[in-house]
């Protein structure tokens, strides 16, 4: 059993002057179920809920490093791609995540009236392009369900969306909030996709096992995001576990993220060159399946990259050459003329 409790927790931060600054600026929430889980200080929950003094340090990071703002044509709507907008419906979570993106919201209310849900459907109807609309926050999931009702049916009335995303962690901080009345609101809105955030295998305990079961029993399509964070899941066997585990609950893995330069959260960036190993020991050891894309958002609303590992040594006039993961070389034709398109769709310039 563990010794930690939210409230023993509360009473931790609250006899550390350095830590309750922090609080101060970005707030400290844990759920029952999540100070549960957690074994010992450092721990990989500890680390990603337990406030932390460097994030009080200047270090060259953004406090809106996707430069979501900018790219904003209306409040809590961020329009990046031509097809797709992400609609920011709450600041709120059941647990803040100390590495969080959306950090600059916390202190911020988001409250979404009749007159913005009126102004994002004017929106949507306006852009045909858009056939899709990412639901995030915070934790969408955390409003009533009455009021999600309401964001969804306005998504439903323009005819050309086609897919709703919901970005939530509640499943995981929180099982016991997915009533029966909100997996009845998310089948009623199919096409829906749930995308958990979801960081370590320790986070799958028997309740959010169970939960994710009754999801997809329910028909939810889901699929899982996770975040590369040093000290907490920065090793190809805890991911693998991870990934394995959430296929076997028909969570299927997406996105690995590099994590972003989020002001005042360096101490939970891996480097680049540690997540593309990862994923090359990943590949041919797990299921296809089982294996994310591994992206990085790049800073200022440079949009998403997918990095992977590359097993290509050459490109040649008639052929390709790889090399497998166990060194070996192979070799495959290329049509006439087909160099130059390869050279430039595979190799990066290296300086
Ligand atoms: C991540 C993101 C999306 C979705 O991108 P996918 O690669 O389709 O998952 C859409 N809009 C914004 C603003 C995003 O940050
Ligand atoms: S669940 Fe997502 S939005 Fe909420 S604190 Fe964690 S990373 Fe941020």
């Amino acid at each position: 059993m563990s010794k930690w409790t939210a409230k023993s927790l509360c009473d931790y931060i609250s006899s550390r002057p350095e830590l309750l600054a922090v609080t101060k600026k970005y707030p400290f929430r844990i759920t029952s179920h999540v100070a549960s889980l957690i074994k010992h200080p450092g721990d990989p929950l500890w680390l990603q809920f337990v406030p932390d003094s460097r994030e009080l340090e200047n270090d060259g990071g953004y406090e809106d490093p996707l430069g979501e703002e900018s790219l904003s044509p209306l409040p809590n709507l961020v329009h990046r791609y031509p097809d797709r907008v992400l609609w920011i419906v709450t600041s709120e979570c059941a647990a803040y995540c100390r590495f969080c993106t959306r950090k600059r919201l916390w202190n911020k209310k988001v409250h979404i009236d009749q007159r913005s849900i009126r102004d994002v459907v004017e929106y949507l109807r306006h852009n045909k392009r858009i056939s899709e609309v990412l639901v995030s926050g915070g934790d969408p999931l955390l409003i009533r369900t009455t009021k999600l009702r309401e964001f969804f049916s306005a998504i439903r009335r323009v005819k050309h969306i086609s897919v709703i995303r919901v970005g939530t962690r509640l499943p995981i901080v929180s099982p016991q909030s997915i009533t029966r009345k909100k997996m009845d609101l998310l089948r009623e809105f199919q096409p829906l996709y749930v995308m958990l955030h979801i960081n370590h295998p320790s986070e799958l305990n028997d309740p959010v096992c169970e939960v994710l079961s009754r999801m997809a029993d329910c028909g939810i399509p889901m699929a899982s995001q996770t975040v590369l964070l040093r000290g907490v899941n920065d090793r190809a066997e805890i991911l693998r576990e991870l990934f394995v585990k959430l296929l076997a609950l028909r969570v299927r893995p997406y996105y690995l993220l590099q994590a972003d330069l989020m002001k005042g959260t360096s101490h939970f960036r891996a480097p680049i060159s540690e997540g593309l190993r990862i994923m090359f020991e990943l590949r041919h050891r797990t299921s296809g399946l089982a294996i994310p894309h591994y992206m990085v958002d790049l800073p200022e609303g440079g949009g998403k990259i997918e990095l992977t590992p590359s097993f290509i040594e050459a490109v040649c006039e008639n052929r390709v050459i790889f090399r497998n993961r166990l060194g070996k070389p192979a070799f495959y034709p290329l049509f006439h003329g087909e160099k130059r398109v390869l050279r430039r769709l595979l190799l990066p310039r290296l300086e």
